[in-house]
């Protein structure tokens, strides 16, 4: 059994359980400790069962509370070494860090995790493949673009949580400054939703792929059903689609395969 949770996503702070029955993992810790805790104990978790939590990269929204529940939780922070150096005042006072490399293999628990690398405007940027018991899960936001080696990490996986993050028209004809826009829609910035179902649509066709939850929605530059019916209008199979929201979790969603 595979299981995962997000306790929310977006620019304000991102953050998504991952378990099977007997380990737990927190990837990425973007709001505050507190509100960590109040998140997960609302799905029915505690933060002191943590395995670990992974770091995906060192911007604001994916560690903000990091430090925090590495003391309170005693929960072990795993991320590449070029994320510890970037955010290293950010991690001040916490505990229990260990580095990865890109595509080491990691076993937290009975969960196997593979790290990833993303392109991204941080240090050093990083998804994730988790697998327990034959089911697989990717994880992949914050990012430009996708890769061909994303591709081939990725096109096993029974349930891909993929950033959505803006709708290009939204974006250009927008509120953001045009500097903020460019980077946006750079290959190291964020992922359209275009794109997202394109790559979507290509791990479908390969028929293992059964579910994906959109993560990363912008609230200025997309709407979450305009990025639903992008997603969906692309996809030549019928596929479960998930929204993840920022302000909520969403329910517990069993990774299935086939
Ligand atoms: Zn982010
Ligand atoms: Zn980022």
């Amino acid at each position: 059994m595979l299981e995962m949770i997000m306790l929310g996503s977006g620019s304000s702070g991102n953050a998504c359980i991952v378990k099977n029955a007997d380990s737990m993992i927190l990837i990425d810790a973007g709001f505050s400790g507190a509100e960590i805790k109040r998140r997960m104990q609302l799905v029915g978790c505690e933060p002191d069962d943590l395995e670990a939590c992974l770091i995906t990269h060192e911007h604001g929204d994916h560690i903000k509370g990091a430090s925090i529940i590495s003391r309170r939780h005693k929960v072990q922070l795993l991320m590449h070494p070029a994320t510890k150096r970037a955010g290293h005042k950010k991690f001040n006072g916490a505990e229990r860090m260990r580095h990865f490399e890109m595509k080491e293999v990691m076993e937290l628990g009975s969960l196997r995790v593979t790290s990833v690398p993303t392109l991204h405007d941080s240090a050093s940027s990083t998804g994730f493949l988790i697998e327990s018991g034959g089911a697989s899960l990717g994880y992949l936001t914050d990012l430009g673009a996708v890769t061909e080696d994303n591709f081939l990490m990725m096109r096993n996986v029974d349930f891909l949580v993929m950033e959505a993050n803006h709708d290009r028209d939204m974006l250009w004809n927008g509120p953001y400054p045009p500097h903020l826009k460019a980077r946006v829609d750079s290959r190291v910035g964020h992922l359209s939703n275009h794109d997202s179902a394109e790559f979507i649509a290509l791990l479908a066709q390969l028929g293992k792929l059964n579910g994906v939850m959109l993560a990363h929605l912008s609230e200025k530059n997309n709407d979450p059903e305009l990025a639903l019916s992008t997603v969906r209008q692309r996809q030549e199979r019928d596929l479960e689609i998930f929204l993840a929201r920022q302000d909520q979790p969403s329910k517990p969603i069993e990774v299935e395969t086939k």
